[in-house]
């Protein structure tokens, strides 16, 4: 796997060819690389404390409480407890403008794999192994880097630290279902994920990034002949996939030929049945189920209606409780306008190269970030992690999953360009 990922993204750092469009004075990105490095080894050792003292979801306490000294020691107005460990910092520039908003999330995961750092994890069964302590940490770099340029700044910068994005359902939407949005108003909000790309390289694509997911449902009720009743589902609902077995290898995402960087990429569109699908029943009801991953939320949609008509016209039309999908989700959905000026931006200050478009849409991974855009347009970027002659691979949730720490240096100077140039252009 390794030497696959090795292979397919040199290609594609090659394959890159965004236009550049400069609005970053040369000066403020000499300005911004230098004072980044000064406080560089301080942020990897941030980095490494939080690595040390992972928290999962829901329980980032010792986490915020580090986030909010920290915060509060570059002179930010923090506000804290918001959707349970939830911390914003409000950085105002000297002049009024435009509000955007940085998101970092802070949790860690449950895994028993060892650790593959010195710094390792002093937390039992808790690791870092989603890279969101160096999101915090890269969140913490930007605040600092732009809050010493609180004389030049047209607008307000708010810092959100998000606790757990990695059970989904909590993170987001708690922050936003405690009052984030009265706190706060943004007009635009972006963040990034670390990614198996080399480090150095940014990459992102206009609307969907990640695929639409639905858990669908079947439910019969009276049915003597079960067996035949779920081959007849399952079948019907496979029916609808438009993909092979190739798609399922995760390796391939990054395969040049059918991978996410190929214009022709095979996870341009498709709707995917995963299997096996679950099968469960009792008080005379038999209940099928499967997930669906879907680029398009209409085709989802359709489909659903298909199947009623479907199973309307069989032999087990009277049995039929319902066809449905148990959530609509929304997925990551990067606003066409700010991704294109925001890429354009990072590109003129630091070489086109850095840039790397990508065409397909990944179905295995997913954020809750999804939720924050459905209020707020934005962007969500993947940053590379990875230092492959060096052995680092950053596939998140993989048991060797580590980071090139010059991905923080990487990420304190690129996106601290970029928000100032939202502000001031
Ligand atoms: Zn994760
Ligand atoms: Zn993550």
């Amino acid at each position: 796997m390794k030497k696959i990922l090795f292979f397919s993204l040199v290609i594609l750092a090659q394959t890159c060819s965004f236009e550049p469009k400069g609005d970053v004075e040369e000066l403020t990105v000499n300005l911004i690389a230098r004072e980044t490095d000064q406080i560089y080894e301080s942020l990897v050792e941030v980095r490494r404390d939080l690595h040390r003292y992972p928290e999962i979801s829901e329980q980032e306490k010792r986490t915020s409480t580090k986030i909010i000294s920290y915060l509060d020691s570059i002179g930010l107005d923090v506000k804290t407890n918001i959707g349970g460990y939830g911390v914003v910092g409000i950085l105002k520039g000297a002049q009024e403008g435009k509000h955007v908003a940085w998101r970092a999330d802070i949790d860690a995961l449950a895994s028993d794999s060892p650790d593959v750092v010195e710094f390792a994890s002093v937390n039992k069964g808790v690791r870092h192994i989603c890279g969101h302590d160096v999101h915090t940490t890269i969140g913490l770099g930007i605040a600092t880097v732009l809050a010493k340029h609180r004389d030049k700044i047209k607008g307000t910068i708010y810092f959100i630290f998000q606790p757990s994005e990695e059970i989904w359902n909590r993170g987001a939407q708690s922050m936003i279902a405690d009052g984030l949005f009265d706190l706060i108003d943004p007009s635009e909000m972006y963040a990034l994920h670390i990614s198996p790309f080399p480090v150095g390289q940014v990459a992102t694509k206009e609307n969907e990034l990640y695929s639409y997911f639905r858990k669908l449902k079947v439910q019969f009720n009276n049915i003597l002949v079960k067996d035949e009743v779920v081959k007849y589902t399952q079948d019907l609902i496979k029916g609808h996939s438009t993909v092979n077995e190739k798609f399922w290898d995760l390796k391939n995402f990054m395969d040049p030929e059918i991978g996410i960087a190929n214009p022709n990429s095979m996870y341009a569109d498709y709707i995917a049945v995963s299997e096996p699908f679950h099968v469960k029943s009792g008080n005379n009801v038999v209940d099928i189920s499967t997930m669906i991953y879907a680029t398009d939320s209409l085709e989802l949609d359709s489909m659903l209606v298909r199947l009623k008509e479907n199973i309307g016209r069989s032999a087990y039309a009277t049995k039929l409780l319902s066809v449905q999908y148990e959530k609509n989700d929304p997925t990551v959905y990067n606003d066409a306008k700010l991704t294109r000026e925001t890429l354009q931006t990072i590109a003129a200050a630091y070489g086109k190269n850095t840039v790397a478009p990508i065409y397909g849409i990944v179905h295995l991974f997913n954020d809750d970030f999804s939720f924050f855009q459905k209020k707020v347009p934005g962007v969500y970027y993947l940053l590379g992690g990875s230092n492959f002659e060096k052995g680092v691979i950053a596939m998140p949730h993989s048991a060797n999953f580590a980071v090139d720490e010059e991905a923080i240096r990487v990420g304190v100077q690129y996106f601290s360009t970029m928000l100032l140039s939202r502000l001031n252009n």
